[in-house]
């Protein structure tokens, strides 16, 4: 690979590293793209505050330190500013703006909480529930129609545990809408380091069928995480084998 968009930073409190190693060892694979995605501050109503991404207060250093590294590496590596985010309709607007205000070049779509984090439920915690995997699937959607996302970062993070005719139906939604919108779909890799849930080859599968475009995402919390050569040859294999168009590189969507 030689671009990978869906990296994170210590701001987050569950990665760690240094920013400038990140980039070394991007450089060290001969990446020509290495994209910044921290998780995204979020505006929220009341006193809720979010464990897993950066406060509000840290956008602007998050900001700096990214251009800084983009002058210190000019000319050997592309470092594009960006965050990963959730679509929470009741508080995405206000929070785009935000994004904007400081710069932000582009946008991951990662949708880790159905309906929101405050009070509601967690994609990645197994259930056998249909209508949650329809919200999912119906959010994701909206989110991708904002025309606002560079690609979609782990599709298949929803753990549905119920039959599989009923994920197949639901999550082809997923797939027509990136299509049509013309989303990537990111085949993510700390999923495959950490063995989670996905990359769920179901997805996959339904991903092919509907000619969608996928790219590797490293997901990187760590330096080393860049490193993973074994994963991408992995995950790479997974790719041909289901026929999949990859995507070396994505078109980063303008967040005006
Ligand atoms: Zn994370
Ligand atoms: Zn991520």
């Amino acid at each position: 690979m030689i671009a990978n968009y869906h990296t994170h930073t210590w701001r987050c409190n569950h990665a760690g590293g240094r920013e400038e190693d990140y980039v070394r060892n991007a450089i060290a694979r001969k990446f020509e793209i290495l994209g910044f995605s921290d998780h995204t501050p979020y505006i929220f109503p009341g006193t809720y505050e979010s464990g897993f991404r950066m406060l509000q207060n840290q956008l602007q250093d998050y900001c700096h330190v990214v251009r800084n590294l983009q002058k210190q590496f000019s000319g050997q590596i592309q470092i594009p500013l960006g965050v990963e985010m959730e679509y929470y309709p009741a508080y995405f607007n206000e929070t785009l703006m935000l994004l904007r205000d400081a710069g932000i070049e582009y946008l991951l779509l990662g949708q880790h909480f159905v309906g929101n984090e405050i009070n509601e439920h967690y994609s990645g915690k197994a259930t056998g529930d249909e209508s949650i995997l329809e919200r999912y699937c119906t959010q994701t959607c909206d989110a991708m129609q904002t025309g606002l996302f560079t690609y979609l970062a782990h599709p298949d993070l929803i753990h549905f545990r119920g039959d599989e005719r009923t994920y197949r139906k639901h999550m082809r939604l997923i797939c027509t809408e990136a299509k049509r919108c013309g989303i990537p779909l990111e085949v993510n890799m700390l999923g495959k380091m950490l063995d989670r849930n996905y990359p769920n080859p179901v997805f996959w599968e339904l991903a092919a069928e509907e000619g969608c475009d996928v790219i590797l995402g490293c997901d990187a919390h760590a330096p080393e995480h860049l490193l993973r050569e074994d994963t991408e040859r992995q995950l790479l294999a997974m790719i041909r084998s289901y026929g999949l168009n990859l995507l070396e590189k994505a078109t980063l969507r303008n967040i005006k």
